[in-house]
């Protein structure tokens, strides 16, 4: 095996005018309006196969302290934080059947989560847990979620095959009424909003999608009744049957190698290749991980933050290729943080980015045995333009006699579905199964949607109260106008890819607020020139990401080739510094949201 050498200058200039190509081929016109959501006629994509019809129940009309949209671990850990804060009418209001979120709707084969699960899976020092692999399968991190929420508590109050509706602020009561699909109306002092990034299935909007006649589904709604099987696999349904899929992201490429398992035939739509990276899971013990000493959770998932966030720290534990390329997520992470200058700095990440490049384009070569299909495995643009995925399973998947490779990227996709399969460049593939992994509308489910509409003071919307300068908030939590009603999210607040420990610290956050103002007799709800100050902070430090973007291969990260949006998005020094600033501010300055109540509560 070769070790690929670190590229000289005209090298990095034929990778860029090799980028400028590959992007050039992708970018279409209509942009994110390619996709269209799993609701009205595809809302078969995004129904429920888990849970048997949702239980009947009657209405509820009642009141509670806390209602939190969304069972996922942003909700769960969100329950959890209240209850240490000795908050007892906690109601988590879900769509799935049951806790889990991400991790209850994704349980398509081969589903793993790629951050290692002693830094993904939250509260391990409080829950006494010790995950048993290093890349934790997916039941075992729900299973995790369902061990929170029991030990928590939250089961009690909450509310599963539910969607909330509306959320209106009442004046006379000062609290919110929280209107759902099943007919409830729900008061609630405080509201939490934790509909998560990845929540809406989305569909590509290719023509004759409707026509087809085999089966189809979306890979967050996996059709065990159809391909048999479970999430290791053992798909016999498929074991006659053609199949398609159709999207080559982090979930394709934990799902084809299963399919090539399993199916007569697999045809693999790819329109962009991914990274793919050296996998390495294995099964650990609790002394790999230290697990015997106290907090050895935190230190380790502060430890893993530290250096996926830019900042330096004595030792990796984790020590996995998450670590090992963390410096080129500067441009992925809005709150990442840059060290030293500029220049120096742009030069040394375009090297270190290509030879990275190089060395996953060289990987392709060194698995993959017919030359023409590794070509057409190989991401041509920079690390950071695509989210990065990890596979040892997935290359070889195409020394399979039964796995095709079709490029769709001459053709900007698919061009067409048709009754008996999918249409590329002309030739038709005919198909008994359609699968779609083809991901989220990322970042704007619920309220940042539009779907779940917010009437604050006033009665005045949300969005339409952001439509003119953009959101306003207080560190991505709270916003003049909207009292009491709490945001979790990446929004002007930190994002890592570890997330789920971003969501921890939103959690312990939004507890403390909401025990600060329960002491208080208060409501939360900052000042405009408070939320005036933070944009300030944010716009300051804001990176100029867009010239980097506007070079990247089309994708979520920069809408589709356009560039990313205008405006601070998140906080600029890196989130270990924000949650420093969150712990000092909660200490020091935590009043300056707290505003006296004109009603007493009861
Ligand atoms: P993505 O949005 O990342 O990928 C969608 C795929 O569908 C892309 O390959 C896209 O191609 C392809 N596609 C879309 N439209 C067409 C079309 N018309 N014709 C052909 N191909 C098409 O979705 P995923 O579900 O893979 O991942 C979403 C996110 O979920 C990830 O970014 C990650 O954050 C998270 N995730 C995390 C995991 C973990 O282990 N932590 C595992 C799985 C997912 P193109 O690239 O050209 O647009």
């Amino acid at each position: 095996m070769t070790t690929p050498q670190p590229p000289v200058p005209h090298e990095l200039a034929a990778l860029r005018r090799r980028y400028r190509i590959e992007r050039e081929r992708r970018v279409r016109p209509d942009g994110a309006a390619q996709y269209r959501d799993a609701d009205a006629e595809f809302g078969y994509y995004a129904a429920d196969p888990y849970t048997q019809g949702p239980v009947v129940r009657d209405a509820l009309h009642d009141t509670v302290d806390v209602a939190v949209i969304g069972g996922g671990f942003g909700g769960i850990l969100t329950g959890a934080r209240l209850r240490q804060q000795g908050v007892e009418r906690v109601r988590i209001i879900e769509k799935g059947g049951d806790f889990g979120g991400t991790w209850y709707w994704n349980r398509y084969p081969g589903v793993h989560c790629d951050v290692e699960s002693h830094v993904y899976l939250p509260m391990l020092d409080e829950t006494g847990y010790v995950p048993e692999w290093k890349y934790a399968p997916g039941d075992e991190i729900r299973r995790h979620a369902v061990r929170i929420a029991q030990k928590f508590d939250l089961y009690a109050d909450a509310l599963f095959s539910t969607g909330v509706t509306s959320l209106t602020w009442d004046e006379a009561s000062e609290t919110w009424m929280v209107a759902t699909d099943r007919g409830d109306t729900v008061r609630a002092t405080y509201v939490v909003n934790a509909t998560g990034t990845l929540t809406d299935p989305k569909l590509p909007g290719i023509p004759g999608i409707e026509d087809f006649a085999g089966h189809t589904f979306h890979t967050s709604r996996w059709d065990y009744a159809y391909t048999g099987g479970t999430a290791r696999g053992g798909m016999t349904g498929l074991a006659d049957k053609r199949v398609g899929i159709v999207g080559t992201g982090a979930t394709g490429i934990q799902v084809i190698p299963m399919l090539a398992e399993d199916a007569a035939h697999l045809y693999v739509f790819q329109r962009t290749p991914s990274t793919v990276d050296l996998r390495g899971n294995r099964r650990t013990t609790a002394r790999d991980v230290g697990a015997d000493r106290e907090h050895w959770a935190r230190e380790r998932r502060e430890n893993y933050l530290r250096i996926v966030s830019g900042e330096s720290a004595d030792e990796d534990l984790v020590a996995d290729r998450w670590t090992a390329s963390a410096g080129l997520l500067e441009k992925l992470l809005p709150s990442f943080r840059r060290q030293g200058d500029r220049q120096d700095f742009e030069a040394a990440y375009e090297a270190a980015d290509a030879a990275k490049m190089n060395e996953l384009r060289a990987r392709v070569d060194q698995t993959v045995t017919d030359p023409r299909t590794a070509e057409k495995l190989k991401p041509w643009y920079r690390y950071a333009c695509k989210r990065p995925t990890f596979s040892d399973l997935y290359y070889p998947a195409f020394n399979r006699d039964n796995v095709t490779l079709v490029d769709t990227a001459d053709t900007h996709g698919i061009e067409r579905v048709t009754e008996h399969g999918v249409t590329v460049a002309g030739t038709t593939y005919e198909l008994d199964c359609l699968i779609f992994a083809t991901g989220f509308n990322v970042g704007t489910s619920g309220i940042h949607s539009g779907k779940l509409p917010v009437h604050g003071r006033g009665g005045v919307q949300l969005l339409h109260r952001w439509a003119r300068q953009g959101p306003r908030t207080l560190h991505g939590f709270t916003s003049n106008g909207f009292p009491n009603l709490l945001q979790m999210g990446p929004l002007q607040n930190a994002s890592s890819v570890n997330f789920t420990h971003i969501l921890d610290e939103q959690a312990v956050h939004v507890a403390a607020l909401v025990a600060a103002a329960e002491a208080g007799g208060a409501l939360i709800e900052p000042s405009p020139e408070t939320e005036e100050a933070w944009i300030a902070v944010l716009a300051e430090g804001a990176p100029d990401h867009a010239w980097f973007h506007a070079e990247c291969t089309p994708g979520y990260y920069n809408r589709e080739g356009r560039g990313r949006p205008n405006g601070p998005l998140a906080y600029p020094h890196g989130a270990v510094a924000f949650h420093e600033l969150l712990g000092r501010w909660r200490e020091e300055s935590m009043g300056e949201v707290l505003r006296s109540r004109t009603v007493r509560l009861v």
